[in-house]
């Protein structure tokens, strides 16, 4: 387990934001790295009004840098522009009804490195935190690149979901085998079908972008957006755990 003290928030309003759609929950948690090459440049671009074209205005609740401080961006009450174009368990556009963390790291555009110790324990803090204050499921805490596959990457395959999971956020099946054995006839169909029970927008003629946003999250030792053996057991294990927990 990680160990990190009571957070304490250092405060950076973003003007990115808006009030939340009437009547939707906030039931959903996504998990962003930066992508930007220092935590600075990250905060400048989530906190600007007018980026200059093409760039959308962005925004996050809160981002945690690579020695654990928290910033607080956005009032968990409002809108923050994190998600874009998003899809989960048939829902769109989940900025409306979800928190947005992003995690300091330069990403696979910058130079993308392992995700500090004192920065996981704050994520994993800050996340229990949200978790106790809205209705999120375990099934709900999400890679922007599982709500959106054919964009993103991020968090990517060297955050610890695992970890944050045994510290009672998120999902992660215990003792799968791995293995990379070829499908037996019949498993593209089945990844696929797996691949919408968990929750993600699948298209079964092009898997390939939903197999490897899974695989970065569930199967980081292997990130190819190929169906083998190892990735339709973890696709079989994460289905089944999903929904044993009740939303
Ligand atoms: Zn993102």
């Amino acid at each position: 387990m990680w160990s990190a003290g009571r957070l304490g928030f250092r405060e950076r309003p973003s003007p990115n934001q808006d009030e939340r759609p009437a009547g939707e929950p906030i039931d959903t948690l996504v998990l962003h790295y930066t992508g930007m090459p220092t935590a600075g440049a990250a905060l400048e671009r989530l906190c600007d009004p007018a980026p200059p074209a093409p760039l959308p205005r962005v925004s996050c609740h809160y981002l945690v840098e690579e020695d654990g401080h928290v910033w607080r961006l956005v009032p968990e009450s409002r809108r923050a522009w994190h998600a874009g174009v998003s899809f989960w368990r048939g829902h769109t556009a989940l900025n409306g009804r979800s928190i947005g963390i992003e995690v300091v790291n330069p990403g696979h555009e910058w130079g993308y490195r392992p995700f500090p110790a004192l920065q996981m324990a704050a994520v994993a803090e800050l996340c229990l935190e949200i978790l106790g204050r809205h209705p999120i499921p375990a099934r709900n805490v999400v890679a922007h690149s599982d709500v959106a596959p054919d964009r993103k990457q991020d968090p990517g395959e060297l955050f610890d979901w695992e970890g944050l999971a045994a510290n009672g956020v998120g999902l992660w099946p215990a003792g799968v085998p791995g293995g990379d054995a070829a499908l037996p006839p019949g498993g593209p169909e089945r990844a696929t079908a797996l691949l919408a029970r968990i929750g993600y927008s699948v298209d079964p003629a092009r898997p390939a972008p939903a197999l490897t946003a899974f695989q970065r999250h569930w199967r980081q030792e292997r990130v190819d957006g190929q169906a083998d053996a190892g990735t339709l057991a973890r696709l079989e294990a994460v289905a089944d755990l999903a929904e044993s927990i009740c939303d």
